[in-house]
């Protein structure tokens, strides 16, 4: 396989030097490092390299330089590897640019002079900036393929379930692609037997479930245990909080997820607001990066596997699972967050997975290229959507029942969208009626101050109109606000109920439930924040407080 490029670019011969050193004495053995004085010539390099169909993982360039700034050099690379990471060589004095270059350029990183010990300063930014290179780019490609339609409801189903599970697929439309024809060919698929999962061993599924593809795959659908210290239930942000600190305080730990690790969080684009991340980071990054760090600290996952029952035995807590085995656990930590929910109007369930989805369905941007696409919802999650799609469709469309977004979005993200040249905002509107002969071709908008109604070609409908908690699954006594969500702590004494089932003579803490040793954490829990940052504040708080639990037991 071909070796990726490292392109270093410095004026200056002493930093050049030492920076090449630097970085072939770490990487060599997995990059070329290409190093040059001059911008025009590295310019020039890089040209030929894309001609030659290398790969460039990484730019690291020098600020200050005659020929042309390093913001300047790093912006022209992007014409030829727009998915290279940049990091740019600065002085202090020349941190304001830098720090304007994240907004402007995307840059990943600014180096500041000098960078000793690089084992310190250097090393771990750029180990960290390959892995995420190396994540989402894919060579000629080697692994799973799926042939379909790419309108299939299925189609879409496995496409996102393998996204959502952070597995990297070939997706391959049979009305499309060259290379479909061949492939059904060889391997004597019949159409209505689409979409078909190709494997790299040469095996493959026709129309799976997700479960087959889970254990074709490799898995975990089954727990290695009986008993455990703590289930957690739901691996979104809240989730794999709490695994991280149940592995590393030493909690024989378990986390069950019916879909796919990342929650809500996994879906989006782009989270510009997680603490740490000044860029901003995608939810697939984010979660790959926590499952990482809860797996290195022992804990278990089960996924794709749904918990439907919770039971009590003394003090013990019975888990039912999806697959028809039971777990026993000393605690459990209930972070199964919240679900979309289905907007109400003519055709969209005929339609749904067909052109409609709920959610961001990062999967599906690829056939709104150059296509006019809708998003219904005010929320940050429709507006996170609309500039996701805006680089990707001609236009897009975010219809709202509101006067305007002031109320429902944050400021970032609608002066985001002010800019944006190719997205309208369609007020005082809702959706009455999607059309299409088995794919969405035409959407019907009313405006419900004057009645008037309007039908437009329309390839995607994504739908974003809030969220119901996930608890209809909990048979057991937890109790609940009237809307669903799980009342915890200091909140449970205004439920009348509370006295007749909290028989201990402590309060419960801060996020347990009416029933001992079982937790709430995260957008499933009544008065929850609805953010990354407070669900994963949760999903910590839940394990000291765990602690505490197991202590007095
Ligand atoms: C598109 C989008 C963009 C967003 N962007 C931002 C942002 O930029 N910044 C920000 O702060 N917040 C953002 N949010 C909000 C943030 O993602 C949520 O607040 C956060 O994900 C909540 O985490 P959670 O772990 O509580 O629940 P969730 O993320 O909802 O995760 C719950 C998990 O539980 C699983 N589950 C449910 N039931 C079961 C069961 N019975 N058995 C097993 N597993 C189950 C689900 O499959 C899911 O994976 C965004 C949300 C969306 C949808």
């Amino acid at each position: 396989m071909k070796l990726p490029f490292i392109v270093i670019i410095d004026d200056d011969t002493q930093v050049l030097r030492a920076i090449q050193r630097d970085v072939r004495n770490k990487f060599r053995e997995d990059y070329k490092v290409l190093a040059t004085e001059s911008a025009s010539e590295a310019l020039g390099a890089i040209k030929e390299l894309k001609l030659k169909n290398e790969t460039v993982a990484l730019f690291i360039s020098d600020q200050r330089m005659p020929e042309m700034e390093g913001t300047e050099f790093l912006g022209k690379t992007q014409e030829f590897f727009p998915d290279a990471k940049k990091v740019l060589l600065t002085a202090y004095s020349d941190i304001e640019a830098a720090i304007k270059a994240i907004n402007t350029l995307r840059l990943d990183y600014y180096l500041l002079k000098p960078w000793n010990p690089p084992e310190e300063k250097l090393y771990p930014v750029v180990t960290d900036l390959l892995d995420d290179w190396q994540n989402s780019f894919t060579p000629d490609f080697e692994g799973i393929k799926i042939i379909g339609y790419q309108w299939s409801p299925l189609s879409h189903k496995i496409k996102d379930f393998l996204t959502g599970n952070l597995i990297p697929y070939k997706w391959i439309d049979v009305e499309v692609s060259k290379d479909a024809a061949e492939l059904i060919n060889t391997h004597n698929i019949e159409t209505d037997e689409l979409p078909v999962v190709l494997f790299e061993d040469g095996t493959l599924l026709k129309s799976p479930a997700e479960i087959d593809i889970a254990n074709k795959i490799g898995l975990k659908s089954t727990a290695s245990e009986e008993f455990y210290d703590v289930v957690i239930i739901g691996a979104g942000p809240a989730g794999l909080a709490a695994a991280v600190y149940g592995g590393t305080e030493g909690l024989k730990t378990l986390m069950i997820e019916k879909k796919a690790p990342g929650g809500q969080a996994g879906t989006s684009s782009r989270i510009e607001n997680y603490l740490g991340f000044p860029s901003g980071l995608s939810g697939a990054d984010l979660t790959r990066r926590a499952l990482t760090q809860a797996q290195r600290f022992g804990v278990e996952l089960l996924s794709p596997c749904n918990v439907i029952d919770i039971k009590m035995k003394d003090n013990y807590k019975i888990l039912s699972l999806s697959s028809g085995t039971e777990i026993k656990t000393q605690t459990v930590i209930i972070s199964t967050g919240v679900d979309y929910n289905t907007l109400d109007a003519k055709g969209i369930n005929e339609l749904t997975g067909a052109g409609i989805y709920y959610g961001a369905a990062t999967a599906e941007a690829h056939s709104c290229k150059d296509k006019d696409v809708f998003i219904v919802g005010g929320g940050n999650s429709a507006g996170q959507a609309a500039m996701y799609l805006s680089g990707i469709a001609k236009n897009v469309f975010i219809v709202i029942r509101r006067n305007s977004l002031d109320a429902t979005m944050s400021h970032y993200l609608i002066d985001q969208i002010n800019k944006t040249s190719n997205i309208t905002l369609i007020p005082n509107s809702v959706i009455v009626e999607a059309e299409g002969n088995n794919r969405l071709e035409r959407v019907t908008l009313e405006n419900i101050k004057t009645g008037e109604k309007k039908t437009s070609e329309a390839v995607a409908l994504f739908i974003f109109i809030g969220a119901k908690p996930v608890t209809d699954w909990i048979k057991l006594n937890i109790i609940r606000d009237p809307k669903g969500f799980i009342v915890t702590g200091r909140d449970l004494f205004k439920s009348d109920n509370f006295k007749k089932v909290w028989k201990l003579e402590r309060d419960p803490y801060p996020l347990e439930t009416c029933i001992p040793g079982i937790f709430s954490a995260g957008d499933v829990r009544a008065g929850a924040m609805n953010r990354v940052a407070s669900a994963v504040g949760e999903g910590a708080m839940a394990i000291k407080l765990v602690h505490e639990y197991l202590g007095g037991v």
